[in-house]
């Protein structure tokens, strides 16, 4: 494989958390998408540096693995795609300003185009690298053009089939959720669209969406969150492997009396004499502030996060601040636990959604939050 660094962001010795990413576990989610969506074809959502893990080294697996389509929310983006995968089909899914056309033809960047302007647009003006989808909304009241009009392009399909369009899609609201409603309806209208742009390529699933099979599929999915290991439907359990390790290092250890507080406003009373460790992770690494207290998602009980080390679940101990967290060790076997010790935030011990529902989020934020302060180690790529 080419140029893959193994390691990246900060030097692990100066770093206060490390993130380690399974490079080998990212594939083997992929090519499970990719058999669940047959007939249909598995593209690979590397949008928001692949979800905050590393859209370099993501695209290198997945390209190696086989995979030759790639979606990027934002064109800036798909410029870094390029340079490590000279010919896959590389879709932009916010569509083109217009001014933007140089960068997508320099990139040979296909927009998804998702308003009857933008397709004028594009049509408008004269370039020779053309290549571009349609978005369409089917209910989601988000980008693209609505049922009507796509409809209203019946007489022009062959017309934009010659002037490069090779895409259409759509995306599902309430994928995660399989007895909603709305998908069939979502299906519904999109299977109507689609009849009409016969020959030209389709998609709809997300990773969510790929799990309601059948008639959802299309030609291509477009799974994101799933290839990284986390939960797309809610209340089942996660088929997919983990990928991504967070881990904080303990900076001290120290030991509070029954009746003291912990950490900013005081809002943790220590009922046992504690031994804490304090840790080189905070919110502005995206563990976020509300870790610590438990915020109800939904209607789940609020739940503490915890973090896992020496083989012992330790519960976090008040808020969380910027730079550090406090963590409940006194549960840990006598000695185990030590300064410049690495304490799992999430991984195989620590679901990561279940530390983003912790803290009263999703998997998806936690992981794109995990911002530039973590020493990142890539492994699995032989
Ligand atoms: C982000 C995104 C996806 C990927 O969604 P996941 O739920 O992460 O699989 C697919 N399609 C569109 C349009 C998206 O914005």
């Amino acid at each position: 494989m080419a140029d893959l660094s193994p390691s990246s962001g900060v030097d692990a010795a100066l770093a206060g958390g490390r993130l380690t990413i399974d490079l080998a576990a990212l594939v083997r989610n992929w090519r499970k998408l990719d058999a669940l969506s047959a007939p249909a074809r598995a593209a690979a959502v590397v949008k928001a540096d692949a979800y905050g893990i590393g859209a370099s080294p993501v695209v290198q697996a997945l390209y190696s693995a086989g995979c030759r389509t790639f979606f990027v929310a934002l064109p800036h983006e798909g410029v870094e795609v390029r340079k490590v995968a000279p010919d896959a089909r590389i879709f932009v899914l916010t569509g083109a300003f217009s001014e933007d056309r140089t960068g997508f033809e320099e990139s040979r960047l296909i927009p998804l185009l998702c308003s009857l302007d933008q397709v004028r647009d594009w049509l408008g003006s004269r370039a020779q690298f053309s290549s571009f989808g349609i978005h369409v909304d089917t209910g989601m009241n988000r980008l693209g053009l609505n049922v009507a009009e796509a409809l209203a392009l019946a007489s022009e399909i062959n017309d934009l089939k010659q002037a490069g369009l090779c895409h259409l899609m759509s995306h599902l609201a309430c994928a995660d959720d399989p007895l909603h409603p709305l998908n069939a309806k979502q299906r519904k209208a999109f299977q109507g669209v689609r009849s009409v742009f016969s020959g030209v390529e389709s998609s709809l699933c997300n990773s969510a969406g790929i799990f309601l099979a059948g008639d959802y599929l299309c030609d291509m999915t477009r799974p994101g969150i799933a290839l990284y290991g986390g939960e797309a439907v809610n209340d089942t359990e996660n088929p997919m492997e983990v990928v991504v390790t967070a881990e904080t290092r303990i900076v001290q250890i120290r030991h509070a009396k029954a009746s003291e507080t912990v950490s900013y406003g005081a809002t943790t009373t220590l009922s046992r004499d504690t031994t804490i460790a304090v840790c080189a992770t905070g919110y502005a690494d995206g563990f976020n502030r509300a870790s610590g207290s438990g915020v109800s998602l939904r209607d789940a009980e609020p739940v503490v996060g915890h973090g896992f080390v020496a083989g012992t679940k330790v519960p976090i101990l008040g808020r969380v601040t910027m730079d550090l967290t406090m963590f409940d060790a006194t549960n840990a076997p006598l000695n185990t636990v030590h300064v410049g010790d690495y304490v799992e935030l999430f991984g195989k011990n620590i679901a990561l959604d279940d530390a983003a529902r912790a803290a009263g989020t999703i998997g998806y934020e936690f992981l794109t939050s995990l911002g530039r302060r973590y020493h990142r180690r890539y492994s699995g790529m032989a």
